[in-house]
């Protein structure tokens, strides 16, 4: 008998790409083998993302053809999972009437629906579902990327920025028992993962809604301390909730990454409070102030929204000014769109044009290049460590630098999972190339 197949498409962020590789991986342990091409698959797993309308617009593309692929072929199965999908059965009516093709419903970070649909079937997946259960095997398909794991610690999010679609799709904020995840942390590192990255909305509250669990430092030194893990990292973290423990934490404990992922959204502090983010840009100044001082090499990558209802073209020149005094490593720069249920959908009105969240993105986007130009110029000639992901097929080994700078080595025999030190010979705003020492 010939294996089941299926087919992975999926979009959004570490979040997403983790609970992806959990259910492929819940397939390959049924007996299911990946298959690059959607129409030689027997069934497409879709994980989908709404934080932004033009996400939300890929998927409705990607459906369109499937239905096509369906139409075609009446056996397929299609598995439509995650942020569109959302946590409210009472949901799935609708979207099963908007996409008959459609065969099973996934929330996020839930795979139950797809256990108990390969049970139905009597396709054995070994794996229960209980919480002391082992976390999925990495899918063999993905062992190219396995060195680095995305390790999801809190689900769902219970801050109310107007914005943000998330608390409404992945529902509220649950940490998850630390013991299941340093059992996965082991059982990850047994796979010859060697870097961990602690996932959560907003990480720096690991623990806090849980009695009597430890927290994000205390968590994070002992992923550090499991056996064969040579990094690991974690985000996002949210200004408000970074602590100073944390950050001390970082400098004093090997093996964690002086990394920060912060998004900060705005620089005008009238906007910030539109967000309802909790902070204003001085405050925002003065943590990453505290985080150099901890670390003076630390990375730092943030997120901006640009044309959020409301902000002026001086709004925005704030935001410009305090990307050039913060001088972050990387800005993920997202256009505003409205999303259903949030407060800024309802009350705010979405009066920055198109054309004018196009320039502002473009504007951002080129003082970034400038900016990170500038940055990366002092490292050539310097000494990195490097952690071997994988391959090019020229043979360069392509890995990242703690402060998660991405290097394309040359003149190295390493295999994916070894720590190597290189020289920097290219600094680009984007990437850097080394020679191996
Ligand atoms: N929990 C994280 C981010 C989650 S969403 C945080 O605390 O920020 C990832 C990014 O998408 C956000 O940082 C934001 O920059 C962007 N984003 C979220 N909602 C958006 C919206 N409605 N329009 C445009 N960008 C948005």
């Amino acid at each position: 008998m010939t294996p089941p197949t299926y087919n992975l498409w999926t979009i959004g962020c570490q979040m997403n790409e983790a609970d992806a590789l959990r259910a492929a991986a819940l397939l390959e342990s049924a007996g299911f083998r990946p298959v690059p091409h959607a129409r030689d698959a027997g069934l497409l797993l879709l994980n989908t993302c709404v934080v932004r309308q033009q996400a939300e617009d890929k998927i409705y593309s990607r459906l369109t053809y499937v239905d096509e692929l369906k139409r075609k072929n009446p056996g397929l199965v299609v598995a439509l999972m995650g942020c569109l999908v959302g946590k409210n059965p009472r949901e799935f009516a609708g979207l099963r009437e908007r996409f008959p093709c459609v065969d099973l419903f996934l929330p996020p970070s839930d795979l139950a629906p797809l256990r108990e649909f390969l049970l139905a079937r009597g396709i054995a997946a070994p794996l229960d579902a209980e919480a002391e259960a082992p976390p999925p095997p990495l899918p063999d398909s993905m062992t190219g990327r396995s060195i680095v794991a995305h390790l999801p610690v809190v689900l769902g999010c219970s801050h109310a920025c107007t914005y943000c679609v998330i608390p409404y799709r992945r529902g509220g904020e649950c940490s998850r028992p630390s013991a299941e995840i340093l059992a996965e942390a082991a059982a990850l590192a047994s796979r010859g993962v060697r870097e961990i990255i602690l996932l959560g909305q907003i990480v720096d509250r690991y623990g806090l809604d849980r009695d009597g669990e430890i927290h994000l430092p205390e968590l994070l030194r002992r992923v550090a301390a499991t056996p064969g893990i040579a990094r690991v990292r974690f985000l996002t973290s949210h200004p408000r909730w970074i602590t100073d423990e944390l950050i001390s934490t970082v400098a004093a404990t090997p093996g964690l990454c002086p990394y920060f992922e912060v998004p900060v959204q705005a620089g005008s502090d009238a906007i910030l409070a539109a967000m309802r983010r909790g902070y204003t840009a001085a405050e925002y100044e003065a943590l990453i102030a505290r985080i150099r001082a901890a670390l003076p090499g630390a990375g730092l990558s943030t997120d901006m929204i640009v044309g959020f209802p409301g902000e002026t073209a001086e709004q925005f020149e704030e935001s410009m000014a305090l990307m050039r005094r913060v001088n972050p490593d990387m800005i993920r720069i997202a256009k505003y769109s409205p999303r259903p249920l949030t407060y800024s959908a309802r009350h705010l009105p979405d009066d920055v044009p198109e054309t004018e969240k196009e320039r502002r993105r473009v504007a951002m986007e080129a003082q970034l290049r400038a900016m990170l130009t500038d940055k990366n110029a002092p490292l050539l000639g310097q000494t990195v460590e490097i952690l071997v992901e994988t391959i090019e097929k020229s043979g360069r080994r392509h890995g990242r630098t703690p402060d998660y700078k991405p290097v394309f080595v040359d003149g190295s025999a390493a295999a994916p999972g070894d720590l190597l030190r290189a020289r920097i010979t290219w600094a680009g705003p984007f990437s850097l190339i080394a020679e191996a020492l």
